[in-house]
């Protein structure tokens, strides 16, 4: 329902202000990564060097590049499927992806753990909490990979050096670093989102020479403790922290409780919502039905994409999208315009807002420090954030918050310089997120060279160029898995288990086919990639109007050069709706076969 005392326009001034106020001519480019001077800061932290192995020289029916919940969910479809002669490669030294190299203190989900973590009912396992630590996910990933018996199947500590395409053979030729060759029939990457660390494009921050690291590269060495705290050796350090999105949400506590000093220095606040966490209750666990975490996946995914339908999970998430939903609701029916939608949302958008913000001053005793927490934009323009601890820390008499939105002058050998101040600090931790700006290759950190000796580096230098985002014209045989011009969720493995179900069904026809070659048509790509322009081109207000972030290309909404910024298609839920018509049909629309 729309909140009639809220003054739109104020609040569309003040957005558009605080947006200014963040952008940066560099957009994307502004971010530096393990490279040069500051190469070796995405070293691993947690595994010894490789131990020497025997190069293999393997023929393979499927190579699936990236052993986290992508690679895992593909690895117990195929076997489902009886697809058994295949390979999983990653770099990190197990399973987990992004939970493998995520151990920083305070790590949890933010989404429901019945629903993020997948086959529980396959495994009979019961997730300790609603939203569980990051330990039990890294735990429940190599469960997956035992129960799925995937160990003799995946190759860690390995990294992608060269793929191309030998048509005669119909087979991919992949090289490693370790000095294996595959010779694949088929091959997915599922390479992650988050897999690269991204470092601030700050002055100086080559020559600071107290300790510094990336969250996802936690130094339990330096700090003390483990995931779940305990940092006792910062008990007499002053700890400076970068970055202030989802990650910091969750360290911020255990930072706040353990280190001696902690000053955040922080560009924009992430808005927080209420987590209500909780121990999972074992009666009510045991009395789910058979079938429940599909059905609970599914509807929660229809809520996010604005559909009315009886969810049962009631959080943060739902308790927003219902919110949108109800707003929607209250239009009559035949003024639902896409314009009279937008205005609605927006309305409820901005009472919820609002509620976010009243929040920060019921917690926040400091009314300085409680100006600076609260957040200025859209919900949906970056990651939202829930937690009932991050407010109360930032509350601490041993937390200082710095504005840095102008940005920060430079770090010197032991502080960082905001106009002009020195601010001395022990140990820098970079909570700055990941490379998700530059191009699909840059990001995959190998190219792939399709038929007639094409580039995927140059067929995409300015954006992804797919049909439904798992297949590209002149690449045939691969399937590109994770956020590209695909339907996407909320819940990040839901959307995994959805390209899963598709291409295991292609991969499994093929076999038993004797089809030897997949490729999308020039005519289904140009197709798809005018609906793509067209969800675009919808989104583009949106986009443009969002304070910066990895959403809106930091703000340059016209810079499409990487995965994201090239597109998704919404609503997923006719997305996934549309590609189980397609699976029915049989007839594989869109597809040269042969
Ligand atoms: P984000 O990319 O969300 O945030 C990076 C932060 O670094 C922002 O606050 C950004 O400020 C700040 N920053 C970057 N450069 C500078 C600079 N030069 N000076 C000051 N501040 C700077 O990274 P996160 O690691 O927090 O999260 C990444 C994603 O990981 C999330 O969006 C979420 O999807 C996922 N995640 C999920 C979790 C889960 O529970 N499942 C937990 C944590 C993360 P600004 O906003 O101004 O750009």
């Amino acid at each position: 329902m729309a909140d009639k005392s809220l003054d739109i326009e104020a609040i569309r001034a003040r957005y558009r202000q605080e947006r200014e106020r963040r952008l940066t001519p560099a957009g994307t480019d502004q971010y530096r990564f393990a490279e040069g001077e500051l190469a070796g800061l995405d070293a691993d932290p947690y595994a010894p060097p490789p131990a020497p192995r025997a190069a293999l020289d393997e023929e393979l029916d499927l190579l699936a590049i990236g052993a986290g919940l992508g690679g895992l969910q593909l690895g117990a479809e195929l076997r489902r499927k009886r697809i058994d002669n295949f390979r999983i490669l990653d770099v990190a030294a197990d399973f987990g992806g992004t939970w493998y190299w995520n151990r920083y203190p305070g790590l949890r989900c933010d989404v429901e753990s019945y629903i993020y973590l997948p086959f529980l009912e396959e495994t009979g396992y019961m997730p300790t909490e609603r939203y569980v630590r990051g330990s039990e996910i890294f735990a429940y990933c190599q469960l997956l990979g035992r129960h799925f018996g995937l160990y003799d199947r995946a190759l860690f500590q390995t990294a992608i050096t060269g793929m191309r395409w030998d048509d005669d053979a119909a087979r991919w030729v992949v090289t490693t670093d370790r000095g294996d060759t595959f010779r694949a029939r088929f091959v997915t990457t599922q390479s992650g989102i988050f897999s690269r660390p991204q470092f601030p494009g700050i002055a100086g921050i080559e020559h600071f020479k107290g300790k510094m690291f990336h969250s996802a590269r936690w130094d339990y060495a330096y700090t003390g403790g483990n995931g779940d705290g305990g940092l006792d050796r910062l008990a007499d350090k002053r700890v400076g922290l970068i970055g202030t999105g989802a990650t910091a949400l969750q360290v911020v506590p255990e930072l706040a409780r353990d280190a001696a000093h902690l000053t955040i220095f922080q560009r924009t606040p992430t808005a927080v919502g209420v987590r209500d966490n909780g121990p999972t209750d074992p009666a009510w666990f045991a009395s789910l039905p058979p079938g429940w975490q599909r059905e609970r996946e599914i509807t929660f995914n229809q809520i996010a994409n604005g559909e009315k339908v009886d969810c049962p999970i009631d959080d943060g998430w739902s308790r927003f999208f219902n919110r949108l939903i109800a707003a929607v609701e209250a239009l009559p029916e035949d003024q639902r315009t896409a314009e009279a939608i937008g205005a609605a949302q927006e309305a409820a958008d901005f009472a919820y807002n609002e509620i976010v913000r009243a929040r920060v001053d019921d917690e926040v005793s400091d009314p300085e420090k409680a100006a600076l927490l609260k957040a200025w934009y859209r919900t949906l323009c970056k990651r939202p954030g829930f937690s009932d601890d991050y407010l109360p820390a930032c509350n601490r008499d041993n937390v200082d918050i710095v504005d840095v939105s102008g940005g920060v002058d430079r770090i010197s050998e032991d502080a960082v310089i905001v106009n002009g101040r020195s601010y001395p600090v022990d140990c820098l931790i970079f909570c700055t997120g990941f490379e998700l700006g530059t191009t699909w290759a840059h990001q995959a950190g190998y190219d792939v060279i399709g038929r007639d000796g094409r580039r995927l580096s140059e067929k995409w230098d300015q954006g992804l160029v797919t049909y439904h985002g798992l297949f590209s014209h002149g690449f045939p045989n691969i399937f590109f898995m994770g956020l590209t011009q695909t339907g996407t969720t909320v819940n990040v493995p839901h959307m995994l288990r959805e390209q899963i179900d598709h291409l295991t069904y292609i991969v499994r026809r093929c076999l038993d086919e004797g089809l030897t070659r997949v490729e999308a048509t020039r005519e289904a790509e140009q197709g798809w990639q005018q609906q793509i322009a067209a969800v675009n081109e919808a989104r583009r207000p949106f986009q443009e109007a969002c304070t910066p972030g990895y959403f809106n290309a930091e703000g340059k909404a016209e810079d499409r050069r990487s995965a994201i910024g090239s597109g998704m298609y919404f609503p997923s839920t006719a997305f996934f709706r549309m590609w189980e018509e397609w699976r029915a049909a049989g007839r594989f629309e869109g597809l040269d076969v042969s």
